[in-house]
């Protein structure tokens, strides 16, 4: 197999040595390792194609990888080959007509908004890793972003993907155009975690830069008032382009860090939120929105409009994981979605569940979605201390399911919430599911082991026996 790739990448783009191969044992999830078999990096997308139909000769499992940002350890898989993307990076064409453009799915997300900038353009999903994190991992994570509120995530920004199947079929899902015909395989593959192929080109849709761009930071005493403020804003029917809240605990790691960004480091909670749009209006949106804040108990109300002032206030927000790394050597960030109503009851329950268990957990997160981020900075080296997040996390993700909530806003399934899926889907849900993979990778070569709990699926059962790192049973995952 080595040989046989390196003929396609040359040799310096196959990697087999357990040195070389321990970059790549593992995302952004602590606490979960897995070491590929061999790493192969193709150079460009014919590359690539060759070496999917390569291993699909020879019936080899892979796991596709782009920056390896992930949170939930989608990029991971024990003995099979890495595909790693991220030499892929060329913006292949620039449509301003159209407001598109045509990538390869190594460009950097930030990096495709400063190229389009100079036509008054840019790609609206901006993760809070988007110096980083790559498109084609944005388009299998389906990725968001603090701007989604407004704009959407990445599901309604990508028009049409070149797909390698794991049989090594090439295919289109889409169209250019944003046009759709016949199944919307296009929207059934953005969000698959690299389970139905390998996304080779893709088109994303661009938008206009806004007019001009307002931000808010509105201090409050406690988290519940600026949960309050949340739902008040969202009920005046201005949608902002962005809103959302860090509590104390996230306020301190940022001021203490190079991130600081002019937090108030005694407010219980801060609401970071941004109108953008023409420049008529706008003024008074800000005024409705202090208001909003005003009324919901806000001790200050900031309103930044000048480019520097504002970037500082998202500097803190868009680094504030980064920040959390002072109080711990490890950082769990979890992903839950709740009815935004529920957000005081639901972040009340977590604060009990993290007393309960002795763990510190720092709540910073997309409110104006209900994209909760519960985030437990620890040492996943402490088996004690392990054991207790473990707890506290599969209790905060109980309370969200009750709460009428999901498992996943944005970071996928991947290894790290597959025991939550039984929880929340039927028997009969998670077999669709299965069957739905069937349809692209019926061998289940793509990225093993994601998403769904193969024991759920009826006609995959007993094959591919793995352990079950919960229960210790022998049971196989998809
Ligand atoms: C500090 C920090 C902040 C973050 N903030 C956000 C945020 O605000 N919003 C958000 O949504 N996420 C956020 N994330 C999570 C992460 O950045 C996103 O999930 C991102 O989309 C992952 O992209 P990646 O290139 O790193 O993909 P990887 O981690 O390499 O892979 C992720 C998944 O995509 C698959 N994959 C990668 N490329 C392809 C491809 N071309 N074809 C098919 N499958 C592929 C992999 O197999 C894997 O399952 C954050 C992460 C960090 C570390």
């Amino acid at each position: 197999m080595q040989q046989s790739l390196a003929k396609i990448v040359g040799a310096n783009w196959v990697k087999t040595r357990p040195s070389e191969l321990a970059a790549y044992d593992a995302d952004g999830l602590p606490g979960h390792r897995a070491t590929p078999s061999l790493a192969v990096f193709p150079g460009t997308r014919d590359e690539l194609i060759q070496v999917v139909r390569e291993l699909a000769k020879t019936g080899t499992p892979f796991v596709p990888r782009g920056a390896g940002t992930g949170l939930s350890g989608g990029s991971l898989a024990e003995d099979v080959v890495l595909l790693g993307l991220q030499r892929l990076t060329r913006i292949i064409s620039v449509d301003p007509v159209n407001r598109t453009a045509r990538v390869e799915p190594g460009v950097v997300n930030v990096r495709l908004s400063r190229a389009t900038l100079p036509h008054g353009l840019h790609y609206a999903p901006d993760p809070s890793s988007q110096t980083a994190c790559t498109i084609g991992g944005n388009v299998a994570e389906n990725a968001g972003g603090p701007h989604c509120l407004k704009y959407g995530v990445t599901l309604n920004h990508i028009v049409e993907c070149e797909v390698i199947l794991p049989d090594g079929t090439l295919t289109r899902f889409g169209n250019a155009h944003g046009e759709t015909d016949g199944y919307d395989l296009l929207g059934l593959f953005i969000g698959s975690e690299g389970c139905f192929g390998v996304a080779t080109e893709i088109t994303v849709r661009l938008v206009p830069n806004p007019d001009a761009v307002h931000t808010l930071l509105a201090s409050f005493a406690s988290v519940d008032a600026a949960a309050r403020a949340v739902s008040r804003i969202v009920a005046t029917g201005i949608v902002p382009a962005a809103l959302e809240m860090m509590d104390n605990a996230t306020i301190r790691a940022v001021e203490a860090s190079i991130y600081t960004a002019g937090y108030p480091i005694d407010a219980a909670a801060v609401l970071l939120c941004e109108v953008d749009g023409m420049h008529e209006g706008l003024d008074e949106d800000v005024a409705i929105i202090r208001r909003c804040c005003e009324e919901s108990g806000a001790s200050d109300v900031r309103v930044a409009t000048a480019e520097a002032d504002r970037m500082r206030l998202w500097q803190g927000r868009k680094k504030a994981f980064g920040a959390m790394g002072r109080i711990a050597p490890s950082l769990v960030v979890q992903d839950a979605v709740v009815p935004r109503t529920k957000l005081p009851e639901v972040l009340a329950r977590i604060d009990a569940i993290a007393q309960h268990h002795g763990v510190k957990v720092c709540n910073v997160f997309h409110a104006g979605d209900g994209n909760l981020h519960p985030n437990i900075p620890y040492d996943a080296n402490n088996a004690e201390e392990n054991d207790r997040v473990h707890h506290a996390m599969s209790e905060i993700m109980q309370a969200c399911i009750d709460a009428g909530g999901t498992i996943t806003g944005e970071h996928g399934v991947g290894l790290d919430k597959l025991p939550y899926m039984e929880r929340l889907f039927s028997a009969a849900s998670l077999d669709a599911m299965c069957r739905v993979r069937s349809v692209f990778d019926p061998d289940r070569r793509a990225n093993p082991g994601k998403v769904v709990p193969v024991r759920a699926c009826r006609e995959w059962h007993g094959t591919a026996g793995v352990t079950s790192p919960r229960d210790g049973s022998a049971h196989a995952v998809a």
